[in-house]
C-alpha cells in the first residue's frame, strides 16, 4: 500500500513550500530548492546526476523499461497500481488532502528515522517545543521516533549541551558511588549504615543526572512524551534534594538523633510537595520558570533551619572547619547562582541568538547542578572521615 502511494505521487506536483515554513516540513540536507514529494521522488532529486527533469525522466523510462522486462508475473502488482491510481482519482479532495498529509508524515518519519533532519528557528517549532525565544537558531524539530532522538545525541543543536553536560556527570556520580560502596568496611564506623545514607546522596545525583538527561534528549519526541520526562526531570532535583540532605543531617547530628529524625522527616515531606508539585501540567510551561527555580531553591534552602541549630549548639569556628559549613556555603552558591542564571535566562537574554548552541543559561545551570552536588559529596566525605577519626563514640554535649 505504502509503494503504491508513493509511486502515485511522484506524479503529483507539490506546492514548492519552503522547508523552513513549517516544522512539519521534511527536512533534507538538500535546502530549500527541493521539491518535497514523495519518497522516490526525493531519493532521485537528491542524486547529483538528477538535478533536471530530463534526467528524471530518462530515469523514469528506464524504469518503466525494466518493469516491462519483468514479464507476467509482476501483472498483479500493475493492477494493483493501476487500481490504486482509479481510486485515488475517485476520491473526493478531502480524501486526498487527508492522503497527502499522511504521506507527508510518513515521508517526515522515514527521514527522521535515517537521522536525516535539520535543525530549525525557534519561530517555526509548535507551542508544546518552544520554550526559551532567545534562543533563536538551532532547535531540533518534533521527531516522533525513539530512535531519532537518541541519534541526535551525537548530533550539534540547542540540547547537545544540555544532555552532554548530564549524561557525563550521571557516569561520573555512577563511578564515584561505586567506587564508595566498594570502599573496604574498616574505612566506616557503621560500614552498611554509612553506606546506606551516603548511597542515598548518590541515589538521588543519579536519578537527577539520568531524568535530566534523558528528558533533554526525548523532549522533542512529542507533546506526551514531554510532559511525562519534563515531570520525571523535577522529580529529578527534588530526588537529589532529598538524598543530598541524608548523609549531611546523619553525620552532622550523630549525637543527637531526634532532631536529625525529624529534620529528615521534613526534608521528606517538603521533596515529596515538590514532586507532587511538578506533577501538575503548568509547572513546566515557560511562563513558570522562576515559580519552578524558587520552589526548588526553596526545598534547598529549607537546610538554613538545621545549619543554624548547628551554627547554634556547636559555635562557629567548629561549624566551619568539622561541619564543612564552607563546602556547604559554596554547594548553595553554586545551586543558587544556577538557578537564577535558569529563571533570569542569561547570558542569552543580553546575546539572543549568540548562545543558541553553547553557554546558554540551561547548560550553566546544568554544569553548576554538576559542580554543586561534588562539592557536596566533598563536604559529606570529609564529615564521614571526621566520624571515622573519632570512633563512634558521643561526649556530653554537641551534635556531632
Ligand atoms: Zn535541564
Amino acid at each position: 500500500m505504502a509503494f503504491v502511494l508513493r509511486h502515485r505521487t511522484a506524479h503529483i506536483p507539490e506546492p514548492a513550500d519552503s522547508e523552513e515554513e513549517t516544522t512539519t516540513a521534511p527536512m533534507s540536507p538538500r535546502g530549500k530548492g527541493e521539491t518535497s514529494g514523495s519518497t522516490n521522488h526525493l531519493t532521485a532529486a537528491e542524486c547529483p546526476s538528477s538535478q533536471n527533469g530530463s534526467l528524471l525522466d530518462s530515469e523514469e523510462q528506464k524504469r518503466k523499461g525494466e518493469l516491462d522486462d519483468r514479464g507476467a508475473e509482476e501483472e498483479p502488482e500493475e493492477e494493483e497500481r493501476a487500481s490504486g491510481d482509479e481510486g485515488f482519482m475517485g476520491m473526493t479532495p478531502l480524501l486526498q488532502e487527508a492522503h497527502h498529509a499522511m504521506e507527508k508524515v510518513e515521508e517526515f518519519v522515514h527521514k527522521v528515522w535515517e537521522g536525516r533532519w535539520r535543525v530549525i528557528p525557534h519561530d517555526v517549532l509548535p507551542d508544546w517545543l518552544k520554550d526559551n525565544d532567545y534562543l533563536v537558531h538551532g532547535h531540533r524539530p518534533p521527531m516522533p521516533s525513539f530512535r531519532a532522538c537518541f541519534k541526535s545525541i551525537f548530533r550539534i543543536h540547542t540540547e547537545t549541551g544540555n544532555i552532554w553536560t548530564h549524561l557525563l556527570g550521571c557516569l561520573f556520580f555512577l563511578c564515584l558511588g561505586l567506587m564508595y560502596m566498594f570502599r573496604p568496611n574498616m574505612s566506616f564506623v557503621a560500614p552498611i549504615q554509612e553506606k546506606v545514607v551516603i548511597g542515598m546522596f548518590f541515589l538521588g545525583a543519579i536519578l537527577c543526572l539520568s531524568f535530566s538527561w534523558l528528558f533533554h534528549t526525548v523532549y522533542c519526541h512529542s507533546e506526551g512524551v514531554s510532559k511525562v520526562f519534563s515531570k520525571l526531570d523535577y522529580s529529578g532535583i527534588a530526588f537529589l534534594i532529598m538524598g543530598s540532605f541524608v548523609p549531611w543531617l546523619y553525620y552532622s547530628f550523630w549525637c543527637s538523633p531526634q532532631p536529625c529524625v525529624i529534620y529528615l522527616l521534613v526534608i521528606l515531606v517538603l521533596g515529596l510537595a515538590a514532586i507532587f508539585v511538578s506533577q501538575c501540567d503548568f509547572f513546566a510551561t515557560p511562563q513558570y520558570r522562576g515559580v519552578r527555580a524558587g520552589v526548588f531553591v526553596g526545598l534547598g534552602l529549607s537546610g538554613v533551619v538545621p545549619t543554624l541549630h548547628f551554627v547554634i549548639s556547636e559555635g562557629l569556628i567548629k561549624a566551619t572547619t568539622i561541619g564543612q559549613m564552607g563546602w556547604l556555603f559554596l554547594m548553595a552558591t553554586l545551586y543558587i547562582t544556577g538557578a537564577c542564571l535558569y529563571a533570569a535566562r542569561i547570558p542569552e537574554r543580553f546575546f539572543p541568538g549568540k548562545c543558541d548552541i553553547w553557554f546558554h543559561s540551561h547548560q550553566l545551570f546544568h554544569i553548576l547542578v554538576v559542580a554543586g552536588a561534588f562539592v557536596h559529596f566533598h563536604g559529606v566525605s570529609n564529615l564521614q572521615e571526621f566520624r571515622y577519626t573519632m570512633g563512634a563514640g558521643c561526649t556530653e554535649d554537641g551534635n556531632l
